[in-house]
């Protein structure tokens, strides 16, 4: 994909002119002169328009195409330790609203991160990627953190096929570890013979606001796993992972505005998530996604 987007203080936005994914830098005083990343020190640059890996921080994963990159603030500035919480302010701030507006980030990669660099690099540019989610964790100095999943734009992304078998009676079991590329489609297109279950046998009520759409195809609402699928998350496709919802209260789980307390009261909101006798629900994940909401 091609973006750019030059902002009213000259942050540039998505791809800068005449900069091709892959090319080399002697340092960061070059990639801010090149408007790549417009910050000397900080791994995250003005309105969250790039970021660096510099292997700085123990709580990153680079994966590749895949990066599980932790939030600014809260460390000493000598050790790197962290001795407060992270707050989503500022440039935190700005990579969530990337993620909700879909604004893509430019992702630098330091010498710790690229083991074939040229003699006389230090960074390499490795093009566009977007913003795939968020959340808290509990880093090893043990203060909150918050944590991005970014991705790398257009990757050799294959969608899975599977069809869906026709839905019984009885609890599918599902799969404790599914394939974490169906992360990337989940929301809308993709629903496993175990999602239709959950929506069947809720009758594609939603289990937050009690909704429920109709279409001139039928009824329709989306699953959505309490525990994400896919990495680092990894949560299972099982039904005791899976909410039956319409989009908005989809929107509302996934995006960290409402979680679910054990005794299924909602917390951001004054209701009670509604549950049916044939479907448990995993106070174990719910747990989880609390935790990844801060609660
Ligand atoms: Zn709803």
């Amino acid at each position: 994909m091609s973006y750019t987007e030059t902002l009213p203080d000259g942050t540039i936005l998505g791809d800068v002119p005449g900069i091709s994914p892959g090319t080399h830098f002697q340092g960061r005083r070059e990639l801010y002169d090149k408007k790549l990343h417009r910050a000397l020190q900080n791994g995250i640059a003005p309105h969250g328009s790039s970021i660096v890996l510099s292997g700085g921080y123990v709580d990153d994963e680079d994966l590749g195409n895949v990066i599980i990159y932790t939030g600014e603030g809260g460390r000493e500035s000598e050790s790197e330790r962290q001795i407060a919480d992270q707050q989503l302010t500022k440039w935190n701030l700005s990579l969530v609203k990337n993620h909700l507006s879909g604004i893509p980030v430019r992702v630098h990669r330091g010498k710790t991160h690229v083991p074939d660099m040229p003699e006389g690099s230090r960074y390499r540019y490795d093009g566009l990627y977007r913003v795939a989610s968020y959340w808290q964790e509990t880093g090893q100095d043990g203060f909150k953190i918050w944590r991005f999943r970014i991705e790398k734009l257009i990757p050799d992304f294959t969608l899975d096929t599977n069809s869906a078998e026709p839905p019984s009676s009885v609890a599918p079991t599902g799969n404790e570890t599914p394939n974490s590329r169906q992360s990337t489609v989940t929301r809308i297109v993709r629903s496993t013979a175990v999602g239709e279950w959950v929506k069947r046998l809720h009758d594609f009520t939603c289990q937050i606001c009690g909704t429920r759409l109709i279409t001139p195809a039928g009824a329709y609402a989306e699953t959505c796993h309490i525990k994400p699928l896919g990495r680092p998350h990894d949560g299972p496709d099982v039904p005791g992972n899976i909410l039956c919802l319409c989009p908005n209260c989809h929107v509302l789980l996934d995006e960290l505005a409402v979680w679910v307390n054990d005794d299924h009261s909602l917390g951001g909101l004054d209701r009670l998530l509604r549950v049916l006798p044939k479907h448990a629900i995993s106070s174990e994940h719910l747990q989880y996604h609390r935790h990844m909401c801060g609660h």
